[in-house]
């Protein structure tokens, strides 16, 4: 998988892979719906949950600002232990986000589909990687695709 940025594309890829990937730590990913042509990007990062262990929640941010490396706001917890029982709640979206938001109602779905045996045509799901011209982190779909961000991209085209 080292060079290959797509962890499931149009999930074509077996969903355990989305899982080991989305549920370790660290994990950061951009989901596109190939319909509206929206994209959201996603940290999320195990936390320990208490008295409880082996067992994690994860942290969810949500990308909401220009700086791929910086701009991110905790929104919610995937919580529910193992399988099919974890969920995303929603925590917080500050003044900007709410319940009802794309961005939410995107990582809800990720969730659910994660652990769907079913296809899902209109979603994709990009992990992040670096430019190969000048290595910065590369987050958009189209410049994970590329491997290029888009000035090195329009430097190299
Ligand atoms: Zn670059």
């Amino acid at each position: 998988m080292s060079t290959q940025s797509v962890i499931t594309h149009n999930c074509l890829v077996p969903q355990k892979e989305l899982r080991d990937f989305m549920y370790g730590d660290n994990a950061r990913f951009t989901a596109k719906s190939t319909l509206t042509g929206k994209h959201y990007t996603y940290k999320m990062n195990k936390v320990p949950v208490p008295d409880a262990p082996h067992t994690h929640n994860h942290h969810v941010e949500l990308l909401i600002g220009r700086d791929n490396v910086l701009d991110y706001m905790h929104i919610g917890d995937v919580v529910g232990g193992v399988g099919r029982s974890k969920k995303f709640i929603f925590l917080n979206g500050g003044d900007i986000i709410h319940s009802w938001s794309p961005s939410i109602r995107a990582i809800k779905f990720v969730v659910y589909h994660s652990f769907s045996r079913k296809a899902c045509p209109g979603l994709q799901i990009w992990r992040d990687t670096f430019c190969d011209n000048c290595g910065k982190l590369l987050t958009h779909p189209l410049s994970v695709e590329a491997k290029l961000g888009p000035v090195c991209r329009h430097l190299c085209g």
